[in-house]
């Protein structure tokens, strides 16, 4: 099995820190740099059961410009291109207006998305399920997986899933 997936979440959710961890110190991260097409690989995660091609969707963000409202349609058609999304958010912050804003814009794109709750360890167990309710009233999700990137806690659990789906 393999297959293109894409990680969206605001910024601070833990994105780099899930890439880096899920591809280690084994496949270096291709590239950090400004996309320059509409889906830029950044890193490459193998194992026996199949391969996840990691990639950059940038522009899933409020636009406060024309050009901001083009890197917006242009972001969503890149994600129709894509086997899988990732959605990312962070457990400790709890839901805020990006938030919203990727979701309205998720509404309408026909690949799967799976919610990947992160920073898990810096929450109350008791907190994470009213969370994660108050997401899945707002989509339908596929997935949605609790993980600490930082601490590797379930990410074996989320590459099954990933793997399974592609
Ligand atoms: P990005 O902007 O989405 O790429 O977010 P980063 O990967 O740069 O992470 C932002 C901050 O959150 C960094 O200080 C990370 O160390 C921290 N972080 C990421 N994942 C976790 C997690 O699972 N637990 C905790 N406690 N911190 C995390
Ligand atoms: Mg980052």
């Amino acid at each position: 099995r393999s297959g293109f997936v894409a990680l969206i979440g605001r910024p601070n959710v833990g994105k780099s820190t899930l890439m880096n961890h899920i591809v280690g110190q084994k496949v270096a991260i291709i590239s950090d740099k400004p996309q320059t097409t509409r889906n830029k690989i950044r890193a490459v995660y193998t194992d026996e059961r199949g391969q996840i091609i990691f990639l950059d969707t940038p522009g899933i963000h409020k636009p406060h410009s024309k050009l901001g409202e083009w890197l917006v349609k242009t972001a969503k058609d890149a994600l129709d291109e894509v086997d899988l999304i990732l959605f990312l958010v962070d457990a400790e912050q709890g839901f805020g207006p990006g938030d919203r804003f990727i979701i309205e814009n998720l509404k309408g794109v026909k690949t799967p998305v799976f919610l990947v709750v992160n920073k898990i360890d810096q929450v109350h167990p008791d907190d994470l399920l009213p969370l994660i309710d108050h997401y899945r009233k707002l989509y339908s999700f596929k997935e949605v997986v609790p993980i600490s990137a930082l601490q590797g806690n379930n990410t074996s659990t989320l590459i099954q899933l990933i793997i399974k789906e592609l």
